[in-house]
């Protein structure tokens, strides 16, 4: 079974979709992880942000897998080609790179296909900007989290304080937010939006662990549904 997390950088979309996880028993795949691999190795590489079809090549050819700590079924990061870059595509310049990489189709394409193939090995929390309109539209509980550009901002300055890695400038946090909010809404391929079907959920000024159970109840009454359903399964 898949829940879907979609909404704009900042909106705590990862801090929601591990927490209603490990609720749940799920695992948690986070594909701006992956946007920002490829991101990662273009920059790495040389390849011009505007090469689409040198971007496209990267996405299909490089591996990317989920690093996990010992014991720890959520994955706390990110390799490609072997080499940890959990602290890299976080830096700022990832942060710049990373929406016009993820604009162009055939990056999409490569990711969307990994992304689904992830997904249907098992129950997943799935947070994106395109999860519940693209990657898994038939997906059972849809969630589009926002929050105000500002709020967003604040948290992610105060991220990027705790885990030491990118900018902790509430000015440049706020102005690369608004740019990216920008580009992800009015890229021609997937752009961000919420699903007509999707629970629309606005985090400004709420305590997290408010919207975690918010999320929660919706997702034990799928998983609910799921179970009476079929009388037999689990979560899936
Ligand atoms: O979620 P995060 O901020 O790490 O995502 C980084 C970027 O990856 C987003 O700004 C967006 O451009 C892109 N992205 C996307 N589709 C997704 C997830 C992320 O285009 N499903």
């Amino acid at each position: 079974m898949i829940i879907a997390i979609d909404g704009p950088s900042g909106a705590g979309k990862s801090t929601v979709a591990k927490a209603v996880a490990r609720e749940l028993g799920f695992s948690c795949l986070d594909t701006g992880a992956m946007y920002r691999a490829v991101a990662w190795r273009a920059l790495r590489d040389g390849v011009a942000l505007d090469d689409e079809e040198g971007l496209g090549r990267i996405a299909r050819e490089c591996e990317i897998s989920f690093v996990h700590g010992s014991g720890d079924p959520m994955p706390r990061g990110v390799a490609v080609d072997g080499v940890d870059v959990s602290a890299a595509i976080r830096e700022a310049e990832i942060d710049r790179a990373v929406s016009p990489v993820s604009a162009v189709s055939a990056v999409r394409e490569a990711l969307v296909e990994q992304q689904q193939r992830i997904g249907r090995s098992g129950d997943y929390v799935v947070e994106g900007r395109d999860i519940g309109t693209v990657v898994f539209p038939e997906a059972p509980v849809k969630v589009f989290l926002t929050a105000s550009a500002e709020e967003r901002a604040h948290r992610r300055v105060r991220q990027n304080v705790d885990r030491g890695v990118g900018s902790i400038d509430y000015d440049e946090v706020l102005a690369g937010i608004r740019r990216r909010d920008e580009i992800d809404s009015s890229r021609a391929s997937s752009p961000l939006r919420a699903a007509e079907d999707a629970a629309r959920i606005d985090s400004t000024g709420r305590f997290i662990e408010d919207v975690i159970g918010d999320i929660c109840a919706l997702a034990r009454r799928a998983v609910g549904a799921r179970v009476d359903g079929d009388g037999s399964e689990g979560a899936r």
